[in-house]
């Protein structure tokens, strides 16, 4: 069987430099949902959620940066973004050095959406229930390669299959016969049949028992490495993006507040929503006394979001400037990047 790298027609990407470039760029990102207010004769915009409102990160080829933060803070929608499922309304995304939404013929596009591939949190609304796992892991090859022979195509499934740790005869099952943790390998295995270089991993074990959480994890590490991947992995447990993750980046409200490799964010914490978020990870003993910084009020609405710093109303170490003068992403220690007036380091 020939490689699917045989099958490519299109070279976009001959240019990138893997040594200095990062594999993705992402570049001042918005994304701003309008909210409208509907008349019997029209309809106007009337507010914007900014579910994103300026985010910049990058990822490295073969890394897995966490993305972290609460509910409703913008990860998904970047992510979403990030892989071309949505339009940003401002900024960029750079794959490969290469401006993801410039304009591109179909052939380009498909070259892209091959490499950017995702994995949902709930992988049972994102199978369709009236198809045979076998058709849903082949329609990936019906898109991107629609000259691939049917036998080869059920051979690169059965393949698939194997190596997210399910067995030939799965294939003709539907996937309401599989339990919550098959169902992501499912998942997992749909994002991987066409070999893309990067996936981002939208919650992809918050909705799983533990001990399966720990085995879709394992699967997820092997893969990693046997087909050198690049992840992002999107979480509001921080306990899990300290075990998965090489950087991470903490989110809150649409913005990045921190981005640094994962073992500096646990020792060197910086940013005070960092510090109040790793103040809440419950330890196993229970003799080590716990300074837990309980947040005031809730999380603000990304309609209205605070002016200058947007955590400034529950930060604990605000001063008159957080409020009149948004603080920039910038990087204090190498590799260490903060947005916030009053660091900790
Ligand atoms: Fe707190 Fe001010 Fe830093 Fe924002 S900029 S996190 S309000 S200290």
């Amino acid at each position: 069987m020939v490689t699917l790298e045989e099958y490519e027609t299109v070279d976009l990407f001959s240019n990138w430099d893997q040594k200095t470039q990062p594999i993705i760029t992402i570049d001042n990102l918005k994304k701003w949902f309008p909210v409208s207010q509907q008349s019997i004769l029209f309809s106007r915009v009337v507010a914007n959620i900014k579910a994103v409102d300026g985010v910049n990160l990058f990822l490295n080829k073969g890394e897995t940066l966490g993305l972290v933060g609460e509910s409703g803070c913008g990860k998904s929608t970047t992510a979403r973004v990030a892989v071309k499922l949505e339009e940003p309304t401002e900024g960029s995304v750079y794959f490969k050095g290469i401006d993801i939404f410039q304009p591109m013929s179909r052939e380009e596009e498909l070259a892209v959406k091959r490499q950017l591939q995702m994995v949902f949190q709930d992988p049972y609304s994102s199978l369709n229930p009236r198809r045979m796992v076998l058709d849903l892991i082949k329609e990936p090859f019906d898109i991107h390669y629609p000259d691939m022979l049917y036998e080869e195509k059920e051979s690169r499934v059965l393949e698939i299959l194997a190596k997210v740790g399910l067995e030939d005869y799965h294939a003709l099952r539907y996937p309401h016969e599989f339990s919550g943790g098959q169902r992501q390998r499912l998942g997992i295995a749909r994002s991987l049949a066409i070999h893309p270089e990067v996936i981002l991993l939208d919650e992809p074990v918050s909705a799983l028992d533990v001990s399966v959480q720990a085995q879709i994890l394992n699967l997820l590490h092997d893969l990693q490495k046997e087909f050198n991947l690049t992840f992002m992995f999107i979480a509001h447990d921080l306990s899990v993006i300290k075990h998965v993750s090489d950087r991470v980046a903490v989110m809150y409200l649409g913005k990045i507040m921190e981005m640094c490799p994962t073992g500096e964010l646990f020792r060197k914490t910086a940013h005070p929503y960092s510090v109040s978020l790793l103040s809440a990870i419950p330890r196993p003993d229970p003799r080590i006394k716990m300074d837990r910084i309980i947040l005031e009020g809730d999380v603000p609405s990304p309609i209205n979001p605070p002016s200058g710093c947007p955590f400034h109303p529950r930060c604990y170490k605000a001063q008159e400037i957080c409020s009149k003068v948004t603080p920039q992403l910038e990087e204090l220690q190498p590799n260490h990047y903060v947005s916030c007036h009053f660091p900790e380091i």
